[in-house]
């Protein structure tokens, strides 16, 4: 068996430990004579098993009493239609544009109501976050949406903006469980669990329970309804239940790391291998400004496409995978999740040295 350094945006790389775990609990779950995947969701294992992930992501992140924590389906996208479906009393609210998913949340919100787009950063590629100390935020504003890190251009968020009081919604699917939030500043909190955390198929919705209404927008699906399933604690049906184990193994993981200030610590050291690389590099450049850069995921370029595509390709190569940019973007980009190991990040840069002086 051989594993590569696997740089992909998302599905990521998980933690090794927890795929071994997984796998030495594939054919009896402790003692059950049976997978996780074959198990009925109404299960005292299964039900130890959610309770035990709930408990656990409520301990990292410090999530207070007031708020619920649901594991759902659907992805990141689908809260992109739940969140205003739920949320859009006034039938408006104001989104901060810093990217495509930003960009896609935006449009599918105006299908159910007026979306006021109060900042951007599409004028320079989205390579900064805006200044959002003092925008003008809308009197009749259901919320404030943002996405706190932008996995595609690799800004994030390093103050959250000033909503004058509305209530904000993030979208951290790349930087969730990344470094300690202070979760009573967010209405809503959510993210696919593909980039730091899963398999994909969960998104974890956080959500202050004075927001989940019974008075959603007319016509809103039964399963589209947070109360739905804040109600029945997730299980109103069939939830992702094999993810759902999964993502509850990596919030022990995190926990025997030393929680959330242990992987920021961990997160600003490995970003800080390839920063400084990129900033030093004659031949590669960085593509965000400094003061907005992420420290899930790292683009780069060299300037010449060909010379990128000789890179990726020499890279795969080396055992370098997914270092592609976006479609969108094109370059390089390195994602370098929690589960990322140091070494990782430090041979990729040994990697990058060594083509540098080959290709400069
Ligand atoms: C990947 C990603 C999404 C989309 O996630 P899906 O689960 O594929 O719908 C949305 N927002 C951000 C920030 C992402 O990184």
């Amino acid at each position: 068996m051989s594993r590569v350094y696997n740089f992909s945006a998302g599905p990521a790389v998980l933690p090794e430990e927890v795929l071994k775990e997984a796998a030495a609990e594939m054919l009896d779950y402790n003692g059950s004579g049976m997978s996780v995947m074959e198990m009925s969701h109404r299960s005292k294992s299964y039900q130890e098993i959610i309770e035990t992930a709930e408990a656990d992501i409520r301990e990292l992140m410090g999530i207070p009493d007031n708020y619920k924590v649901l594991f759902l389906q659907g992805g990141a996208s689908q809260q992109f239609a739940m969140i205003p479906m739920n949320l859009m009393k006034n039938k408006e609210a104001d989104y901060i544009i810093t990217g495509q998913w930003a960009k896609k949340a935006a449009a599918e919100a105006e299908k159910y109501g007026k979306v006021n787009r109060v900042a951007s950063s599409a004028d320079k590629t989205f390579s900064y976050i805006p200044d959002c100390s003092d925008l003008p935020i809308s009197e009749n504003a259901d919320y404030v949406y943002i996405c706190e890190n932008n996995t595609i251009y690799g800004t994030k968020y390093k103050t959250l903006p000033n909503t004058k009081g509305k209530t904000l919604v993030a979208d951290v699917s790349s930087c969730f469980l990344s470094e300690p939030v202070d979760v009573s500043k967010y209405g809503v909190i959510y993210g696919g669990v593909q980039k730091n955390i899963g398999p994909a198929g969960v998104v974890i919705v956080i959500i202050r329970e004075d927001l989940i209404r019974e008075d959603v927008l007319p016509g809103t699906p039964t399963m589209l309804t947070y109360k739905t399933h804040a109600d029945a604690n997730s299980l109103y049906n069939t939830p992702p239940a094999y993810g759902i184990y999964i993502c509850g193994k990596v919030f022990k993981w995190l926990k025997k790391q030393g929680g959330l200030s242990a992987m920021k610590e961990k997160n600003e050291k490995k970003a800080k291998i390839l920063y400084d690389y990129l900033d030093e590099s004659k031949l590669f450049k960085g593509t965000v400004v400094k003061e907005d850069r992420s420290l899930m995921n790292v683009p780069f370029v060299t300037g010449n496409e060909e010379l990128d595509a000789k890179f990726v390709k020499e890279a795969k190569e080396a055992g370098f995978e997914n270092l592609k940019g976006h479609r969108t973007v094109g370059g390089m980009r390195a994602s370098i999740y929690n589960a990322m190991p140091i070494e990782g990040v430090e041979a990729l840069v040994a990697f990058m040295r060594k083509f540098e002086k080959e290709n400069l």
